[in-house]
C-alpha cells in the first residue's frame, strides 16, 4: 500500500510534469474506482492550468487556476504512468498536458479515489476536516503529542497511528520511529514523558524523510519500468525482524496491537 513516502514522492514527481502545465485532454475510462470520478470531472480539468501540488496525509493535490483541485488518493494498488507506451487495462484516469506529456492513474484494485474539492474549502473537505498536523510540517511537536496523548491509556503506538493525531503515519514508520526513539510501543500514551516525546518527534520526521529520499526525486524512479509499485527497498531496524538481534543486543519481537502487527525491541525501548 502506498504510503505517506510514496505519496509524497508521486506528488513531487508528478510536479514536474504537471505544475504550471494546461490540461488539454481529459480521459475517464471506467465510472469509478473506490467511489464514482466526479461527473464533472473531464469537464473541470480539460483547459485548466495546474498552478500547484501539494501532499495532504496520503492525499495528492492537483490545484487549478479554476479554484479547484484534484484530490486523488491511491488506495491499495495506485500509481501514477508516466507517458505510457499505450494505455492499459487498469489505466482508469489519463490526463494530457500542453506539453505532450501522458499522465496515467492505473489502479488495479480500485481501492482509489478522485475528487473535485473547491481550493478554499480544502480543510473542511470531510476526509481533511478531523486530521491532525502533517507529520513533516511544524505542526507536530512534543508538545502537540503531549496534549493529544493527555490522560489516554491508548498504547503510544495506536495514538500514533489515529489520524486525527498524526497524519498519514502508517504502521511501518511508527514501528521504526518508536524503536529509534527507545519508546515501548505498548506504553500508555499518557505516561510517556516529555522528554520521550521530545526524542520522538525528529525520529519520526527522520524515518520518513529517509524513505523520500530513497524514493527518489522523479516520479519516473517511483513508477519503475518494470511496473512493481514503487515500494522503497528499505533496510527497516525491526519492522518485519521478528527474532533478529538488535543493535543494542536484544532481540526484535513481534506482538499485535489492534489488529497489527508491532515490532520492537524490549532490551532498549522502555
Ligand atoms: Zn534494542
Amino acid at each position: 500500500m502506498p504510503e505517506l513516502p510514496e505519496v509524497e514522492t508521486t506528488v513531487r514527481g508528478l510536479a514536474t510534469m504537471l505544475d504550471g502545465e494546461t490540461i488539454t485532454r481529459v480521459s475517464v475510462r471506467r465510472p469509478d474506482l473506490r467511489r464514482p470520478f466526479p461527473p464533472e470531472l473531464a469537464q473541470v480539468l480539460t483547459g485548466a492550468r495546474v498552478t500547484g501540488l501539494s501532499r495532504r496525509a496520503k492525499y495528492g493535490l492537483v490545484h487549478t487556476n479554476r479554484a479547484i483541485t484534484m484530490v486523488f488518493h491511491l488506495g491499495m494498488s495506485g500509481r501514477w504512468r508516466i507517458d505510457p507506451g499505450e494505455i492499459a487495462k487498469h489505466d482508469h484516469l489519463v490526463l494530457e498536458t500542453g506539453h505532450g506529456h501522458v499522465l496515467a492513474l492505473n489502479d488495479a484494485r480500485r481501492f482509489g479515489s478522485v475528487d473535485l474539492v473547491d481550493t478554499a474549502a480544502l480543510d473542511a473537505w470531510p476526509p481533511f476536516a478531523a486530521l491532525g498536523p502533517e507529520p513533516l510540517g511544524p505542526g507536530l511537536t512534543a508538545a502537540h503529542l503531549q496534549r493529544a496523548f493527555a490522560g489516554r491509556i491508548a498504547s503510544i503506538k495506536l495514538l500514533l497511528l489515529d489520524q486525527r493525531v498524526v497524519a498519514g503515519l502508517g504502521n511501518i514508520y511508527v514501528c521504526e520511529a518508536l524503536h529509534r526513539a527507545r519508546i515501548n510501543p505498548e506504553r500508555a500514551g499518557g505516561s510517556v514523558s516529555l522528554a520521550a516525546l521530545k526524542r520522538l518527534v525528529p525520529e519520526i520526521r527522520a524515518v520518513l524523510e529517509e524513505s523520500i529520499a530513497a524514493g527518489g526525486s522523479t516520479l519516473r524512479d517511483y513508477a519503475r519500468p518494470d511496473g512493481e509499485l514503487g515500494y522503497f527497498a528499505k533496510d527497516w531496524r525491526v519492522y518485519g525482524r521478528e527474532g533478529d538481534p538488535c543493535a543494542c543486543g536484544g532481540t526484535v519481537a513481534r506482538v499485535v496491537q489492534g489488529g497489527r502487527s508491532t515490532f520492537f525491541c524490549a532490551g532498549c525501548q522502555k
